[in-house]
């Protein structure tokens, strides 16, 4: 079903993986719901002269590991539920690739594209006004997601270091590089994602040199993706999707070009020689690697059957159903589960926090190879598992994941 709500999808995950580990039942109950959320509702002065209030959430799933992270969401259809989600999935992801912190979410229902500038710079400094208490340094570190950019933290962490009495750019991460941002944070959920590819298609046995690749959504992380893949393996993009529709060229496309487009036009669609195609033919497309960088639930049981690239990356966040899962896998499809394939993102996150408190900066090469063994060591513990337990990649990653979580839970005497 393709509206099924994420929060559920992400509790029968826990459920499943609670099996495959024979979970203490004690620990499965702290895990299966958020430790904490905020609820604000945020009053913005708009353009002409009213004022609307804008509801926004953070839910701080776990922190037994260390400190929450996790990015905030401008979105129409944000729910608290999508948020609690994807707070979840940052706890298990933060655990795999074994950062010291735990998972948190945030968002705000609100319709950026509907908004002017200043609007938005007045929503994001009342976004940290209503969350002042619950955020920190070393609380709960906010970060950039769907809808919002390094613009977005750069007013965030000036409105935090403002009522702080002095700067905080420890706050949050994915700010701009000229103002205690980390080298290689833009394309890293996309480079990290393509670490992962990397070592799927030795697995897989599939080639990277001119390896056909279908990208769904063309933002910060679809068209990283696509210009790595390019860039990096020589990999061929033969189709490219965003809200509006998609595109397809069998002899590839420019991902560079693509974005120029979009910048120009706001979308993808009706790029000079290719074909126009809808979002649901990219899926089905017969390509080496799909890589869904868009929204969650996409896949489902209803299209699972009809996917047939050898490798699905998930860079989106909660792309495939449970149910789709199971067909993907009894189909050989090679799923490289979101909280593993994405993790670039919040492992570069990591990298800027750690350079922010030290205040030394580190060149982008260095990151790009501390970023490279984070992913690799994460991917071949996911795959380990996978071998070890005869289960699938997703439910491997919750293995891996759900130990190191409960192993602290316990070192701390909660369980
Ligand atoms: P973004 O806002 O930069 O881009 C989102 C893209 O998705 C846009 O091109 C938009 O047109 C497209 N889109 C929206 N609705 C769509 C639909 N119905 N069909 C097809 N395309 C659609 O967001 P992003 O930062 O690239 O994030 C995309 C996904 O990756 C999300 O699931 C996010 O949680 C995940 N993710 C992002 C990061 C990151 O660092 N940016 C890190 C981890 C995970």
């Amino acid at each position: 079903m393709a509206n099924q709500n994420p929060f559920e999808i992400a509790q029968k995950q826990l459920d499943a993986c609670a099996e495959i580990i024979r979970l203490d039942p004690n620990a499965h109950a702290i895990l299966r719901v958020p430790m904490r959320e905020l609820h604000v509702s945020l009053p913005v002065r708009m353009d002409d002269g009213s004022v609307r209030v804008f509801q926004g959430f953070r839910v701080q799933y776990n922190d037994a590991r260390g400190p929450t992270k996790g990015g905030i969401r401008f979105h129409p259809d944000e729910t608290i539920d999508t948020v609690r989600a994807l707070a979840a999935w940052m706890t298990w992801k933060c655990a795999l690739l074994d950062l010291p912190l735990g998972g948190a979410k945030g968002g705000v229902i609100c319709d950026p594209k509907q908004m002017s500038k200043g609007e938005l710079e007045r929503l994001s400094r009342a976004y940290i006004q209503g969350e002042y208490q619950f955020i920190g340094p070393d609380k709960d570190i906010p970060a950039p997601d769907v809808y919002t950019n390094p613009q977005v933290m750069a007013w965030m962490m000036d409105e935090y270091s403002k009522i702080a009495g002095k700067n905080q750019f420890g706050v949050i991460t994915g700010k701009p590089l000229s103002m205690g941002g980390s080298a290689g944070r833009g394309d890293a959920t996309a480079r990290g994602g393509w670490y992962t590819v990397r070592e799927a298609a030795k697995e897989c046995g599939v080639d990277l040199k001119d390896a056909t690749v279908a990208i769904q959504g063309y933002g910060n992380a679809g068209y990283g993706a696509a210009c790595l893949g390019k860039a990096l393996f020589g990999s061929r993009i033969v189709a490219i999707s965003d809200s509006k529709g998609g595109i397809f060229s069998k002899e590839g496309l420019g991902p560079e070009a693509v974005g120029e487009h979009k910048a120009k036009t706001t979308s993808v669609i009706n790029f000079p020689d290719t074909k126009p195609i809808s979002n649901e033919e990219l899926l089905g497309l017969e390509v080496d690697i799909l890589m869904p960088a868009a929204l969650e639930s996409v896949i489902t049981e209803k299209n699972a059957p009809s996917i047939k690239a050898k490798i699905l990356a998930e860079l989106a966040n909660g792309p495939t159903t449970p149910e789709a899962d199971d067909i993907l896998y009894k189909n050989g499809v090679h799923v490289i589960p979101d909280f593993l394939c994405n993790a670039g993102g919040v492992t570069v996150s990591y990298f800027e926090m750690v350079q922010n408190f030290y205040m030394y900066y580190w060149e982008e090469k260095e990151v790009h190879e501390r970023l490279d063994r984070k992913m690799t060591i994460a991917y071949h513990s996911v795959l380990d598992a996978s071998k070890k337990y005869n289960v699938n990649m997703r439910q491997a990653a919750y293995v891996v994941a759900v130990e190191r979580v409960v192993e602290a839970m316990k070192l701390r005497g909660w369980v």
